[in-house]
């Protein structure tokens, strides 16, 4: 692939690369990671997030937006040949997963969105070679618990344009009122964090040791007493009003205090949700493996509620009884209830080694025992002795623990409604071992499942990474209408790779490695990734919310 001229600039920075090959030195990926990690982290503490685009812009007048601009574009043959598109991906393999569009295009991009899709060549200041590549929507991950630059990056080299926090959430939500300027690797948003706002009422010590930490300790107050009546009407305050904020749905880890959260305020939980029109983002309190209690739980609760629910990481909380899962799921969704679901192609969970995940009879409910627990900063496998010894000295510290099985993985994509999300854990460097989730996601599915298995096609792949997650938020999130879709109008969040050989090169062993075949990743109209990179380009993000 040939790239122009943002190549050049770069290499302009790093005075090394050869041009025309469009190769780049990887020091100026380096200087934008170090910077970036400042920014970012600094952002996340201060609430400081700043965006380029407002993302709270209305359905109506995103309607009358995009008529316009259909009717501009077939008024105005001429503006192909003007030649001034910001951008021109030319010739790729150019697949929407909405229209079913399958075919070599050129895309035109100006302003941050999709301006042409031509099968004439098209004329912009910067080129990018698509030619033999697969040209698609960026990628938009539910569930990703990244909360620093080096977590952005490695999703970004997977593909995603859009990384949402949707299951932990945050308190507060990132504020719209702070978002003017793009400085993010990615767009990015959160739901409202049942479990923050929780411990701010209940341990409002414990949650000022996190914002000093950084580290949760699952084991205190917040995660295992039941709120007073006075206590659950604040958490009901709280959360109404972080949704008015912008939060995108509850974020609600039912399963990390599975004592502590009675009916009464899973149901609250539920109501305000259908009061604001928003999803509860659940991970279910987990039975013993297999058991569907926990689902039925969260369905029942929704349908009586009125509200939508989507069940996080079916393959991690279904284990064996996946199938079983995907079919009550599949009958509520014929009845009426709005529920989603989403699963991520690994086989091992990541929890802190304190939390409530391990405080139950963990090796009968996942079916595995100590040694299947690794320590994920050094990537040790545990005994009996040094569990213990970790749980009491260490109760901050990440494991992975290996007990899903890729069957249950297969038999979730199988279904036709099941999204990818990722399910990343926190990264703030890469000196600490995390589960490869977050580097690999995307192009396992589109390397393993799709090429390899083939499980499911293509063009099924990308609506699962891309327009299924943007139609379940769109609903109240309305910059969700211009994502996950490769249209004229749409937002240019882009990926260009080579379908024959994308994978996943991280492991658990090498969690960091980022993916092979993907060629190029456009945030927001500019270049953010080429070829492993980052581009001097990055740091096109913006802020996404609910609407107001
Ligand atoms: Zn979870």
């Amino acid at each position: 692939m040939r790239l122009s001229p943002v190549a050049k600039s770069a290499c302009k920075m790093s005075q090394k690369c050869q041009e025309g090959t469009g190769l780049l030195d990887s020091g100026v990926g380096k200087a934008a990671r170090t910077t970036g990690g400042l920014v970012t982290a600094l952002s996340w503490v201060s609430a400081q997030w700043v965006t380029r685009n407002s993302s709270a812009v209305s359905s109506g007048f995103w309607g009358m937006w995009r008529l316009a601009l259909l009717l501009c574009c077939v008024q105005s043959p001429l503006l192909q040949a003007v030649g001034d598109y910001d951008l021109v991906i030319h010739g790729g393999r150019v697949i929407d997963p909405e229209t079913n569009l399958d075919a070599v295009r050129s895309v035109g991009i100006r302003n941050g969105r999709i301006e042409a899709i031509s099968e004439a060549a098209l004329v912009g200041r910067e080129r990018l070679d698509a030619s033999g590549l697969v040209v698609a929507p960026g990628f938009i991950n539910l569930h990703s618990h990244s909360v620093a630059a080096p977590g952005y990056r490695l999703e970004l080299l997977d593909g995603v344009t859009t990384v949402l926090e949707l299951e932990a959430g945050r308190f507060p939500v990132p504020r719209r009122e702070h978002a003017t300027n793009a400085t993010a690797l990615t767009h990015y948003g959160a739901s409202v964090g049942h479990a923050w706002i929780r411990m701010s009422v209940i341990d409002p010590e414990g949650l000022r040791e996190v914002a000093r930490s950084g580290k949760v300790d699952m084991s205190g107050p917040a995660f295992t007493q039941v709120a007073s009546d006075d206590q659950r009407e604040q958490i009901e305050t709280l959360i109404a009003r972080e949704i008015a904020a912008g939060g995108l749905g509850i974020g609600f880890l039912l399963d990390y205090m599975a004592s502590a959260v009675d009916e009464a305020e899973r149901d609250m939980v539920f109501r305000v949700a259908a009061q604001y029109g928003v999803p509860v983002f659940a991970h279910v309190r987990r039975g013993i493996d297999g058991d569907p209690a926990g689902l039925d739980e969260i369905i029942a609760a929704a349908e009586r509620a009125g509200a939508s629910a989507h069940i996080c990481h079916i393959n991690a909380s279904a284990m064996s009884g996946v199938s079983v899962w995907l079919d009550k799921i599949d009958a509520a969704r014929a009845r009426g209830v709005d529920v989603t679901t989403e699963m991520f192609p690994w086989t091992a969970g990541s929890a802190l080694i304190s939390s409530d995940v391990f405080s139950r009879d963990w090796r009968r409910i996942f079916s595995i025992d100590y040694g299947d627990v690794q320590w994920a900063e050094t990537g040790e496998w545990l005994t009996e002795e040094t569990f213990e010894r970790y749980q009491q000295e260490r109760p901050d510290g990440q494991t992975m623990h290996h007990y899903i099985r890729e069957e249950w993985n297969r038999l979730a994509i199988e279904r036709p409604h099941v999204m990818v999300a990722s399910d990343a854990m926190p990264l703030t460097s890469y000196d600490r071992k995390v589960v490869p989730n977050g580097a690999g996601t995307s192009a396992r599915i589109l390397g393993q499942y799709v090429r390899e298995e083939q499980l499911l096609t293509l063009s099924d792949a990308l609506a699962r990474l891309s327009l299924l997650p943007a139609r379940r938020l769109e609903s109240f999130a309305p910059a969700f209408a211009r994502k996950g879709r490769l249209q004229l109008g749409a937002d240019a969040d882009i990926v260009v790779f080579d379908a024959d050989t994308i994978g996943a090169r991280a492991s658990y062993l090498e969690p960091f490695a980022p993916a092979a075949g993907l060629r190029a990743v456009v945030v927001g109209g500019a270049v953010a990734a080429h070829d492993g990179e980052l581009m001097a380009e990055a740091y096109g993000g913006a802020l996404i919310t609910a609407s107001p």
